[in-house]
């Protein structure tokens, strides 16, 4: 027997817990208003992106088209409409889906080949994008490789998408292993002078301040566990 799931958690604890993310960017030596915390909010129903609004959250984060489109349906309810939410994309993303996502997605993340460029400037011309940059080596993950990172810069530059940064994950484990990948995530930054820098979840945060983050993404450390992927 499994045990039931906890319920969401209320705006007033999300407020409380993204207040206690502030801290431990300020405490790993960041400047809270200079991090961007973007709140991840996959895995969840609408309500969950309700509460992350009410407790002053704009930024969001999924990694699924359909529960995106999903979520953004159910925040434009006439009766009880939200606004001012800016989506990010940050999942794995096929190319036939980013006409769906084109109407709604502030940034796309997980930009990572050349293929997907092409599609999302054809739909959203002119959208702002991160490069996901592949920081463990594992095929199965998403990102480019960083010997790619050039070229895939110059044809997104081409083709008149706005290249905002790189995005990273790092491998799963001991937090102090995402340094590497992140130093070298950043070192890439710096050298084609691009603003953003977004690594750092919920289990390597700090790690990621320290390296030089200009955007987070957390999710169990604002809302809990998710509830397992059906399937
Ligand atoms: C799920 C996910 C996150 C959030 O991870 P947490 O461990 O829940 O904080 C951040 N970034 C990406 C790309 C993700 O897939």
């Amino acid at each position: 027997m499994t045990d039931a799931p906890l319920p969401p958690p209320t705006a007033a604890i999300v407020a409380l817990r993204a207040q206690q993310v502030r801290d431990r960017i300020a405490r790993a030596g960041g400047d809270p208003a200079g991090v961007r915390l973007v709140a991840v909010t996959k895995g969840f129903g609408p309500e969950v992106a309700r509460t992350a609004i009410a407790a002053g959250l704009v930024d969001l984060g999924e990694n699924y088209a359909q529960e995106l489109v999903a979520k953004v349906e159910d925040l434009a309810r006439p009766e009880d409409p939200v606004r001012d939410v800016r989506w990010h994309f940050l999942g794995r993303l096929q190319t036939n889906k980013v006409r769906h996502l084109a109407p709604f997605v502030a940034l796309w993340q997980s930009v990572d080949r050349p293929g997907l460029v092409r599609e999302i400037a054809k739909r959203a011309p002119e959208a702002s994008i991160l490069l996901q940059i592949n920081l463990s080596a594992e095929p199965q993950k998403g990102g480019c490789a960083p010997d790619e990172v050039p070229a895939l810069v110059g044809l997104a530059r081409d083709s008149g998408l706005d290249v905002q940064g790189f995005m990273g994950v790092a491998p799963a484990g001991d937090p102090t292993l995402a340094r590497p990948g992140f130093e070298q995530l950043v070192a890439l930054a710096d050298a084609f002078e691009l603003p953003e820098r977004s690594i750092g979840m919920s289990g390597d945060l700090e790690v990621a301040v320290a390296c030089g983050a200009t955007m987070v993404r957390i999710g169990r450390d604002l809302f809990g566990d998710r509830p397992p992927r059906p399937g």
